[in-house]
């Protein structure tokens, strides 16, 4: 199949944001093309899912399709910070659908070929490099084959850019900034066999995942760095995140793989919950200062969704779900502006409020309360508030009381009327992982 000359939308990016914009508008009948520079599946990370991401698996119409590949099921979070272990569950907020463990390259091809199913033209292999944008009439996307010589460019009348951490257009218009609040990087890598927690913080082996579904368990670690433990289909994902300080403390003359491995071992409970497992040799990866500030999220008629947008750090595991939430809402815009174009900018504009309002929401709970506090919008944060309902105020208020990182949104709650009926657990640590 060959890139066709024009459609109504160019989507850059196959990832969970681009899938759901793209599905959405196909869905709704529009002529669509997604080019996506790697070849699915390809591995990513981000393993951890908030119950919320099924609604957006409805919508896209492939729900079957991820029941059916039968990903972890979780219990819940295990969060140890400070002295106290705390547990939470999204069934004591009203979500009855499980939270997933999934492997992001297959997670992630489900959805792709769900929007293509959908209608979207998929091209991958096909690398975006320049978007033309044009003013309010149309754009064109320039692009390079990446298979075979050739390069070329599409015009559409809307573009989502969904590229993730490639931020394609906030680079190319430079308005990609970094946040100083959350200067921070991750590595990560996996492991195979051995123990996991369940949500009675009990150690079993992986071989029990299905009987006794495990939870991802957090530590916090130093200032304010922390790690993750995830167990998945065959493998544990483990990742550490530190400031680049505390990363150049764990060994500056090692290479990225030794200091991964140090610091994962110096990790409270991972370090010793890892100990049964073993660690898949070259598996591991490393991200640095990736946390970077939403200034425009849409510029005439280009929408910039998830990673692409906006990125805070992963402690909330929200990235993917709300990254299909952005798609989603683009979409929207998208087919409001194409049946009534002399309203694109108040549509546009729309997408910018609602899309920054919850932003600003993760921001606040992902923070450290002693940075950046000016920043801070109380009005504007209470407002987007008030807009959940009860169950997700309250999650987001318990979510703030697993670590000392949101004490902001906690004040917020102050001026909201809500009965503040936390509800978490402190746990014992286990024994052998204290
Ligand atoms: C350390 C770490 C841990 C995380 N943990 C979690 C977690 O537990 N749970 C969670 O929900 N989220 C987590 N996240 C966040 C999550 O990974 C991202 O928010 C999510 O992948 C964003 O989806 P996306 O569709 O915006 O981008 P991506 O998934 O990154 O997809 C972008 C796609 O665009 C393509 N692309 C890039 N540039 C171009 C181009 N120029 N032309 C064409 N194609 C292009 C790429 O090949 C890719 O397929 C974590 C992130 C990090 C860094």
């Amino acid at each position: 199949m060959k890139i066709p000359p024009k459609c109504d939308v160019v989507v850059v990016g196959g990832g969970p944001a681009g899938s759901m914009a793209s599905g959405m508008l196909a869905k709704a009948g529009f002529d669509v093309v997604l080019l996506d520079k790697a070849r699915h599946p390809r591995p990513t990370v981000g393993e951890s899912l908030l119950p919320h991401f099924w609604n957006s698996a409805d919508l896209l119409g492939v729900t079957e399709e991820i029941e059916a590949a039968r990903f972890v099921e979780k219990a819940g979070a295990l969060v140890l910070w400070g002295d106290s272990l705390r547990r939470s569950s999204f069934k004591d907020f009203g979500h009855f659908r499980k939270p997933l463990h999934v492997d992001r390259d297959c997670f992630d091809k489900i959805l792709l070929d769900g929007t293509a199913r959908r209608g979207t033209s998929v091209f991958e292999r096909v690398q975006a490099t320049r978007v033309d944008l044009g003013g309010t009439s149309s754009k064109r996307v320039h692009y390079r084959c990446l298979d075979e010589e050739g390069e070329g460019s599409i015009e559409a009348d809307f573009v989502v850019d969904a590229s993730g951490q490639s931020a394609l257009v906030a680079r190319q218009e430079r308005f990609r900034v970094f946040d100083e609040d959350l200067r921070f990087s991750a590595a990560w890598g996996y492991y195979a066999g051995g123990e996991y927690l369940d949500f009675e913080s009990e150690i079993r082996p992986v071989s029990q995942l299905r009987d006794h579904p495990p939870v991802t368990v957090v530590t916090a670690l130093g200032d304010w760095g922390w790690a993750w433990h995830i167990p998945l289909r065959e493998t544990i994902s483990v990742g550490v995140i530190l400031t680049p300080e505390r990363w150049k403390e764990v060994g500056k003359d090692a290479d990225m793989e030794t200091r991964f491995l140090r610091a994962v071992d110096a990790s409270p409970v991972i370090g010793k919950l890892v100990g049964a497992s073993e660690f898949i040799e070259g598996s591991a990866s490393f991200m640095r200062d990736y946390a970077y500030k939403p200034v425009r999220l849409a510029v005439d008629g280009c929408y910039l969704v998830g990673d692409a947008a906006a990125f805070v750090d992963p402690i909330n595991s929200a990235g993917v779900t709300f990254g299909m939430y952005a798609g989603i809402l683009s979409a929207w815009a998208i087919e409001m502006s194409m049946k009534n174009r002399s309203r694109s900018a108040n549509y546009q504009a729309l997408f910018e409020r609602q899309y920054l309002e919850r932003l600003r929401l993760f921001r606040l709970l992902a923070v450290p309360a002693d940075r950046g506090r000016g920043e801070d919008d109380h009005e504007a944060s209470l407002k987007s508030l008030r807009a959940f309902s009860d169950n997700e105020k309250l999650l987001a208020l318990t979510t703030s009381f697993l670590t000392n990182r949101s004490e902001r949104i906690q004040r917020l709650f102050e001026d909201l009327e809500l009965n503040a009926d936390l509800r978490y657990g402190d746990f014992p640590i286990p024994g052998r992982l204290a």
